[in-house]
């Protein structure tokens, strides 16, 4: 069969692989100008690795992911340092990643606080069943579970902070897949996310894939026996079609689906994320610090500040120090409009709070990414929401972000479902 998949993300490249190794004619439309998606990133030319656009990391749990760099014969290339994560209390940050350091933080006491936190962590790591989760808001789940006390120390700022004006309406599915699936070491590629990507590209390219980048696809139609992909003014024709793009997008690619998955696509609720990266002279954290957890009522003008070079050497930046800044923001806040130096004079004031010594003159460079779709949003019963990755248009398949629920989004998830996405349309010939 001939098959086009619109993105050359993580998920539409595993797709690729799989379909390819399957005997079909495979075609990857990319607009951008490079493969890897929301987890490409980008290199100065002193540099040897790349920095990814947005922060990203593995977890020991990717079991897709790394399965996928395994299969590909690269599992030497992955790298698991130990890296620390912190959060605040009383102005001073303190490791929390670790059942030791959940143990040892003094924000939730040493009481019943600490072991109702205790008992609904173990509960939530064990049990399966996130579809009973998914009928409550994290918010009255974890207050009447966890505590009042633990809920708003712990919880609620990871809500408000990723979920914004939604934080109370996210299901505990949500919170069980991130307490589910994650893990202390965090994960990364020899040479950075895009080093990864480049080399699966040019795997799928040596294995007869064709990879266009910089076209970018206008509309997806169905016509007699085929479906029709329209790019740069012209069309070609297909048995099969898989898009990868936001919902948003795919609705406005193909306009002739039918009215209800049309309007599901519509209703999916997500929010966008502006982050900046900042090469310094010099080291923010001196403890070390790889992840700096933000309370939005603490302050921060941001939401997440993520020392690069404390979890892979400076060595690989030319001895540049990277930091990122990011923020998790519904489309149309100020941050979205704002410029780069305009953000970064936002920001300044922050970084002397993680090191009084900073001055103005340690940053070297400012870039600046922003995307209006970083983390869809579950709401109560969500799994009633989630569009099915068959389309009612016959050759039509959909495998975005939304649809890898109850897991939260993730590249090991759009492995998955770039893949399950295959086995479907492997089995409807
Ligand atoms: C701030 C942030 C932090 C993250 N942190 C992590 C992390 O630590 N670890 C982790 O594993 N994941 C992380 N993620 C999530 C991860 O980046 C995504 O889950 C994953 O990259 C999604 O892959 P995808 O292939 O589904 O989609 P995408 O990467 O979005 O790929 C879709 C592709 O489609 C292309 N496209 C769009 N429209 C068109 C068109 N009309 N024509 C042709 N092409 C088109 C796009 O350019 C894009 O390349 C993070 C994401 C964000 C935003």
């Amino acid at each position: 069969m001939r098959i086009a998949i619109i993105g050359a993300g993580f998920g539409g490249m595993a797709a690729a692989y799989d379909l390819k190794n399957a005997g079909h004619e495979v075609t990857i439309y990319e607009s951008a100008n490079y493969v890897g998606g929301l987890a490409s990133g980008f290199k100065e030319p002193h540099w040897d690795w790349s920095v990814e656009k947005f922060y990203h990391h593995w977890f020991q749990s990717d079991n897709e992911m790394l399965g996928l760099i395994k299969e590909l014969g690269w599992e030497d290339k992955v790298l698991f340092p130990r890296p620390y994560t912190v959060l605040l209390h009383n102005g001073k940050w303190y490791p929390f990643d670790s059942i030791i350091h959940a143990l040892l933080f003094p924000g939730l006491g040493f009481g019943l606080d600490k072991i109702r936190f205790g008992f609904v962590g173990l509960y939530l790591r064990l049990t399966n069943n996130w579809k009973a989760l998914e009928k409550y808001t994290a918010d009255e789940w974890m207050r009447k579970y966890a505590g009042k006390r633990v809920y708003e120390k712990m919880w609620k700022p990871l809500l408000v902070g990723k979920f914004g004006p939604y934080f109370e309406q996210v299901n505990m599915a949500w919170m069980w897949a991130r307490l589910k699936a994650r893990t202390t070491r965090l994960g990364t590629f020899e040479g950075g996310f895009q080093r990864f990507a480049d080399l699966f590209a040019e795997r799928l390219r040596e294995m007869g894939v064709a990879i266009r980048l910089g076209v970018s696809v206008e509309s997806i139609k169905r016509e007699q026996a085929q479906l029709s992909v329209r790019s740069e003014g012209e069309s070609e024709s297909f048995d099969k079609v898989l898009v990868t793009t936001s919902p948003n997008l795919f609705a406005k690619l193909s306009p002739d689906l039918p009215e209800n998955y049309l309007k599901g696509l519509l209703e999916l609720k997500s929010m966008g994320a502006v982050v900046m990266v900042m090469s310094l002279k010099q080291q923010l954290s001196k403890q070390g610090y790889y992840w700096f957890n933000l309370p939005k009522e603490a302050g921060y003008p941001m939401l997440a500040l993520v020392e690069h070079t404390n979890f892979v050497s400076k060595e690989h930046f030319g001895g540049d120090h990277i930091v990122y800044a990011g923020d998790y923001l519904q489309v149309g806040h100020e941050y979205f409009s704002m410029s780069d130096e305009e953000l970064l004079e936002r920001f300044t004031p922050a970084f002397k709070k993680f090191n009084p010594e900073f001055q103005r003159d340690w940053v070297k460079k400012v870039w600046v990414f922003k995307t209006n779709y970083a983390q869809p949003v579950p709401l109560v019963n969500h799994s009633k929401n989630i569009p099915t990755i068959q389309t009612p248009i016959e050759g039509l398949y959909f495998a975005s972000m939304s649809q890898v629920y109850p897991w939260d989004r993730g590249t090991n998830f759009a492995v998955e479902i770039g893949r399950k996405a295959v086995r479907l349309m492997d089995s409807k010939q």
